[in-house]
């Protein structure tokens, strides 16, 4: 059996083991150690990364009860074994902040905390009921001020006997000794996994998003340090935007708006002028020679174009687009089927498409030239 060096103490970054056992798993090897500081995965908790002398680990997980070190390459004999300190300290940061949050929603919803995924950049946990916003903002207030207030971090191994005197949070029937950590003021809880010595090394909990999720909410937390890269993220987001809107940091959210609305009148007021344009072509077009030329290329400027001009002259053709990319076409008539003449554009000027018998539309490769000497035939 493995000694849990973790378990001693969570701070060990550096240690020497004995390797028991290497077995080669595909291109993986499967490590066991006679002592570890290596964290398996468990509890919401990933498994600890690092070296084992020139070994990397690439996980560290619990199978058939042993500790089982996930490496890239053979290791035997004695190994200096070094973790991923950022990584797991990171963890650690993640870890203790769920502690403190769920007990403070614990302590101020009764709500229990059901589900806890631990993500390369943020935590998630799912509660069984309502939270409102005011709670959410109440838990987040006081968790931070537990943070302020570096409160220890106490491992409690209790008795079972004395087990039933103490009120704790648990997420799963534990059989055995357990292991209660405890944070005065914050919360109780039955928990195998790393924590830090204080709450102070937390940093910060800050909720990012929630959202409801089966018969409760699902929160979203960055804590420690991935909070801060979060900040920093979202600090650069808005200072581009304010700059490029011309508003103060706090005031961008509103600038948005009003860039929205305006663009709303924009784009309402850009639909009138383009009824009058094609009016305006239109009015131009003669019943002798009933085609429409725009420059756009959009199919649905060239049906308009056509349904409008049909008024006029029943039978209505319009071409837009320009000579190096081609025109997207469409006939459109109120007083014969079109679908041969879509047939015979697509023959003569290297064209596809089709459509029902008062509208074809399609598309040509033909220059305007082409297409004016074509219709003039
Ligand atoms: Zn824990």
């Amino acid at each position: 059996m493995t000694e849990k060096l973790y378990r001693l103490d969570t701070y060990i970054k550096e240690f020497s083991a004995d390797v028991l056992s290497c077995r080669q798993d595909g291109k993986k090897f499967e490590v066991i150690l006679d002592r570890t500081a290596f964290f398996p995965e468990g509890g919401g908790q990933p498994g600890d990364r690092g070296y084992i002398g020139e070994a990397k680990v690439l996980d560290t997980v619990e199978k058939d009860g042993e500790i089982t070190h996930i490496c890239d390459r053979e290791v035997s004999g004695k190994c200096e074994c070094r973790l991923d300190w950022d990584f797991r300290f990171g963890n650690m940061q993640q870890h203790t902040g769920e502690h403190i949050f769920s007990g403070f929603i614990h302590r101020i919803t009764g709500l229990d905390n059901v589900g806890f995924h631990m993500g390369e950049n943020e935590v998630t946990v799912d509660f069984n009921g309502a939270i409102t916003e005011e709670q959410l903002i109440e838990a987040e207030e006081r968790a931070n001020r537990a943070i302020y207030e570096n409160i220890e971090i106490e491992e409690i191994y209790p008795s079972d006997s004395e087990l039933s005197s103490y009120d704790y949070r648990s997420k799963k029937e534990i059989y055995g000794q357990v292991r209660l950590i405890k944070i005065e003021g914050a919360d109780l809880c039955a928990c195998c996994g790393t924590h830090t010595k204080r709450t102070g090394e937390v940093g910060i909990i800050k909720v990012v998003s929630f959202m409801n999720y089966k018969q409760g909410l699902r929160i979203t937390l960055r804590i420690g340090h991935k909070a801060l890269l979060d900040y920093r993220e979202k600090n650069n987001s808005v200072a581009m935007i304010s700059a490029s809107l011309c508003a103060k940091t706090g005031e961008v959210a509103d600038a948005v708006e009003k860039l929205k609305e305006k663009q709303k009148e924009t784009a309402y007021r850009s639909v009138e002028i383009k009824r009058e344009l094609f009016a305006l072509k239109c009015a131009e077009v003669t019943e002798e020679f009933p085609v429409v030329f725009d420059g756009s290329g959009n199919a649905d400027d060239a049906r308009e174009l056509a349904v409008i001009l049909s008024d006029k002259t029943g039978t209505a053709y319009a071409f837009s687009g320009n000579d190096e990319n081609g025109y997207k076409y469409a006939v459109v008539s109120v007083s014969e089927d079109v679908r041969e003449t879509g047939k015979k554009i697509n023959a003569a000027l290297s064209g596809r498409g089709g459509g029902k018998p008062e509208c074809v539309m399609g598309s040509v490769s033909a220059k305007k030239e082409e297409i004016i000497k074509f219709f003039k035939q």
